[in-house]
């Protein structure tokens, strides 16, 4: 590998006040340095013998200019973001001399050294974020400088060829294609699993890349880094609840077990990518899974808050006794309808169909057998 002579001027200029990296360790003591990297040492260098040495690892000195002088930013989402996009370890830069560089990452896939990150990222290593799929790689695979680019596209179209998709390379463009499903629904939270693919964004810089994926998912990679520090602010819900104001005032009033139940019903890997990671309050969780996503949720969400006052005016209700006459049969189809619309699967039950209970044409035999001439199912309420 050729080292450009702007990267080793480069980190000559900075190597008398030492440098820890990735990896690569310099050190100067009375005029003399030490370099030191995971394949050997070498000490007592004067400068034009460390020029040497340090053009001999070019792949640590390329990674250092890339890290230290592209991407810059220690401590922030930005760059604990990138980092974890090509598996580097993602302690902080202040923390990269000291931490032990290659243990595990953050979601169990072995972090890499920085020659087995360079093979990687001459093919390119991928990541999923949600339904982002992340390739990162160099910006010339044959000869690499150390400069890399990335590219983004949907899960689902990470094996289209990429004639076939729509190419981007405008950040802001992710918001319009974030903003309705593929059936030309709107999509009211954005990180719903209903993200339409068909689009791609090739060769972005880093910085772009961020804003492509915080325009799909806001504020993913803040909290996600938040939590990775350990600083994840986390507003439960009752405390959420009880700051409303307005119409939403109530919703403090909603049960400890309609809240579980909520949170089965919107916050689940099947409706929303975001790790619940808020409870019923601090100390008391709800008995329900919070999801298995990269990112966490830290607070209710307003689509979660306004739902919440329906529920909550649905749950004041007195329960009562009814009596009506079904079938064995009738009221097990009851039980596939309701799961039929809760899973979203009416669209893909066909007409010819008839088995499945929450078939079109068994749902109106039924509606037509049960209900009296007001379009209501006949059923009588029991005195208690
Ligand atoms: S409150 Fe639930 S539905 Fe809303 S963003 Fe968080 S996990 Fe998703």
């Amino acid at each position: 590998m050729t080292v450009a002579t702007d990267d080793l001027e480069a980190l000559l200029d900075q190597a008398s006040s030492g440098i820890a990296f990735d990896g690569l360790h310099v050190a100067e003591t009375d005029g003399e340095y030490a370099l030191e990297t995971p394949d050997g040492e070498r000490a007592g260098l004067d400068e034009d013998a460390l020029r040497d040495a340090l053009a001999a690892n070019g792949e640590y000195v390329t990674n250092w200019r890339y890290w230290q002088e592209t991407v810059g930013g220690a401590g922030t989402a930005r760059r604990a973001f990138l980092r974890w996009c090509e598996r580097a370890p993602l302690a902080d830069a202040a923390d990269e001399a000291t931490s032990t560089p290659w243990t595990e990452g953050d979601d169990g896939a072995a972090a890499l050294a920085v020659p087995e990150r360079y093979d990687a990222l001459r093919d390119g290593i991928d990541r999923e974020w949600g339904q982002l799929a992340i390739t990162a790689r160099f910006v010339d695979a044959d000869d690499p400088d150390g400069e890399r680019v990335y590219d983004l596209w949907h899960v689902d179209d990470a094996d289209a060829d990429l004639a076939d998709l729509e190419v981007h390379d405008d950040p802001r463009d992710a918001r319009e294609l974030a903003t309705y499903d593929a059936d030309g629904r709107y999509r009211p939270l954005k990180t719903a699993p209903t993200l339409p693919g068909g689009w791609a964004f090739t060769g972005l810089s880093g910085d772009d890349l961020v804003e492509t994926v915080e325009f799909f998912y806001p504020a993913t990679v803040a909290n996600w880094h938040r939590e990775l520090r350990g600083n994840l602010d986390v507003d439960h819900w009752l405390e959420t609840a009880e700051r409303q104001t307005g119409i939403y005032d109530v919703i403090d009033e909603l049960p400890r077990e309609a809240v579980a139940w909520m949170a089965e019903a919107c916050c689940v890997d099947s409706q929303c990518l975001r790790r619940r990671e808020w409870e019923y309050e601090d100390g008391d969780d709800l008995d329900v899974d919070g999801g298995d996503g990269p990112f966490p949720c830290r607070e209710p969400c307003s689509l979660v808050v306004a739902a919440a006052r329906k529920w909550t005016t649905l749950e004041s209700e007195e329960e009562r006794t009814y009596e009506l006459e079904l079938t064995t049969s009738e009221i097990n189809q009851l039980t596939e309808l309701i799961d039929a619309v809760a899973d979203g699967r009416t669209d893909e039950i066909r007409e010819a169909d008839v088995y499945d209970g929450a078939n079109r044409y068994r749902a109106r035999y039924l509606r037509a057998k049960r209900f009296d001439d007001e379009g209501e199912l006949e059923a009588t309420e029991v005195d208690d």
